[in-house]
């Protein structure tokens, strides 16, 4: 079963080009799919645009069978963490409780089912013992897991996360990787934007390649082609196969 289709997708700012250009996939329920595509391709833009955050020019949006229109609060969305103050004074479980927002309204406060949903997406991400600490004491990758919690907390089975590896070591990805395993287990959709091609080619069921428009998607060994990157990336990528194809360098021409 498809959990999202997504068909002639159009969207931009005002007054500027389209900043992405008659985008059509679909995401099977529980897979896992990485947005890769060179800086301004257009990622943030799609996933902002797929959450409702920027209007939709032209195009559809159809998560479980329901027009997008209806749908918004079925998708987690997880942003470029680079924007946010992290001594903002507000702990663990306040942040993800922010996920229960659009469900609970402004008017009335959170109740005890609301509460239990918070703890067990807190529990989901393996971040319950820090419920009370305060956001900005996390480390890298505990922050991300935290908001990973807070799109869950939506009640939601398809998430977005735009670029969740930018500025973690190694020790944090493996961490978010394992989460998002974990997530997969459940059987959680996952649309992720990454500029971390190793990662994409690897860890993931499916590859969107995006510049503007969808130069490909599918199977990472079938749509991780030289012809492929050099469409997206132009003459600035050149890819080299080792070891029967499981690994991938990367050089700049
Ligand atoms: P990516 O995430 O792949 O780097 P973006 O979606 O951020 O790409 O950007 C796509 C295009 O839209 C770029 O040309 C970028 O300059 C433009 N853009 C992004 N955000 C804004 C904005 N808030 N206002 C105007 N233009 C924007
Ligand atoms: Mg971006």
């Amino acid at each position: 079963m498809e959990a999202l289709i997504v068909e002639n997708l159009t969207a931009g700012y005002p007054k500027l080009p389209l900043a992405i250009d008659d985008v059509s996939f679909t995401l099977a329920e529980g897979e896992r799919a990485a947005l890769i595509g060179p800086n301004g391709a257009g990622k943030s833009t799609l996933l902002k645009t797929l959450v409702g955050l920027i209007p939709h020019q032209g195009g559809c949006i159809s998560l479980h069978g329901y027009d997008c229109s209806l749908s918004h609060t079925l998708l987690g969305y997880v942003p470029q963490q680079e924007s946010i103050d992290w001594n903002f004074p507000v702990t663990v479980q306040d942040v993800v409780m922010m996920g229960r927002t659009r469900k609970i309204g402004w008017l009335r406060w959170a109740g005890r089912s609301d509460q239990a949903i918070v703890q067990q997406a807190l529990e989901r991400v393996g971040m319950a013992s820090f419920r009370h600490r305060q956001i900005g004491q996390l480390s890298g990758g505990q922050k991300r897991r935290v908001f990973i919690a807070r799109a869950l907390a939506q009640e939601t089975d398809v998430l977005l996360l735009d670029e969740p590896f930018n500025g973690v070591d190694v020790t944090a990805q493996e961490e978010i990787m394992s989460t998002l395993d974990k997530l997969r287990d459940e059987g959680i959709t996952v649309l992720l934007a990454t500029h971390d091609l190793n990662l994409a080619a690897t860890q993931f069921d499916k590859l969107l390649i995006l510049n503007k428009r969808l130069i490909a998607c599918g199977k990472p060994d079938e749509t991780f082609t030289p012809e492929n990157l050099h469409a997206a990336y132009g003459g600035r990528m050149s890819v080299i196969h080792h070891n029967n194809h499981d690994d991938f360098v990367l050089v700049a021409d």
